[in-house]
Parts: structure tokens; C-alpha cells; sequence
């Protein structure tokens, strides 16, 4: 999603595509990584008069709408990130928590096959992989003991 779908995404869930949203989902976008409140707290305040509970509210509900994604590590601040399509699957690094996005869903035959299987109409589904990125994994080479 780029910043021009923004305002037209957000107005589609009958929300007003407020400068602040548009401000997080610029911080957003401006991250290589999933973000904390925090993380993006410090961005949107450059631009913008914000406070944190403002911000939090916001990225609470773009992740409500499906806007953004939201993901945390057992007793880890949670930490947003864009979503770049309606529909992806992830590779991520449990070092620096780089997310990698796959290209393709290996899941939809399987999807289908289970839900007659099961009789269940599968409507959607989510796979996340964990483990380390190039960096991470050369870096882990080179201390290995
Ligand atoms: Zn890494
Ligand atoms: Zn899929």
C-alpha cells in the first residue's frame, strides 16, 4: 500500500484519513522493521503534535481495520508493521525482527482440501515462519562456538 491508497483506504472503513493516521502509516513505511508505539511515537512526533496515547489509539484501530499488521513475542512490547498486500505470508527473524515477505501463497490448494476435509468454509489464514535472516544467521556463523 502506498501513501496514495491511504486516504481512500481508510475512508473506505468510514474512517476520516486523519493527518495523524496518514502521519503513522508514514512512519510506517518509513521503518525496515516492525515498529513499537514508541518507535513510532518518535517519528509522528517530528511531524506532527501528537502524544503517545494518541498514536496508540491509532495504530490499535488501523490493526482493527486490517490496515496494518501487529505481531508480538511473548513479553516483548507488540510491534506494527504495513501491510504491503491484502494477502502475504512472512519469514521472520527472531534476532533483529526483519520481516521478509513471500511472494505467492503456498496455502490455497491446501486451504481448499481442508475445509472439504473438514467441512469447513476456510475464509482466510495466516503463516508466519521464524528463524534468521542472512545477516543475522552470518553473523550467528562467525560466533558459533
Ligand atoms: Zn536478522
Ligand atoms: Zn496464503
Amino acid at each position: 500500500m502506498d501513501a496514495r491508497n491511504w486516504d481512500q483506504a481508510i475512508r473506505k472503513l468510514g474512517k476520516k484519513a486523519t493527518p495523524q493516521r496518514k502521519a503513522i502509516l508514514t512512519a510506517l513505511s518509513q521503518q525496515d522493521k516492525p515498529a513499537t508505539v514508541d518507535e513510532i511515537f518518535i517519528e509522528v512526533r517530528e511531524h506532527q503534535k501528537t502524544s503517545l496515547s494518541t498514536v496508540y489509539r491509532n495504530l490499535e484501530l488501523l490493526f482493527s481495520q486490517g490496515l496494518i499488521n501487529k505481531q508480538g513475542f511473548p513479553g516483548e512490547k507488540a510491534r506494527y508493521s504495513l501491510k504491503r498486500d491484502t494477502h502475504e505470508h512472512t519469514l521472520v527473524c527472531i534476532d533483529c525482527r526483519k520481516i521478509v515477505a513471500i511472494t505467492g501463497c503456498p496455502l490455497e490448494s491446501y486451504a481448499v482440501e481442508i475445509g472439504l476435509r473438514e467441512n469447513f468454509v476456510v475464509l482466510d489464514h495466516r503463516m508466519e515462519m521464524y528463524g534468521y535472516c542472512q545477516k543475522c544467521s552470518q553473523i550467528r556463523g562467525r560466533v558459533s562456538d
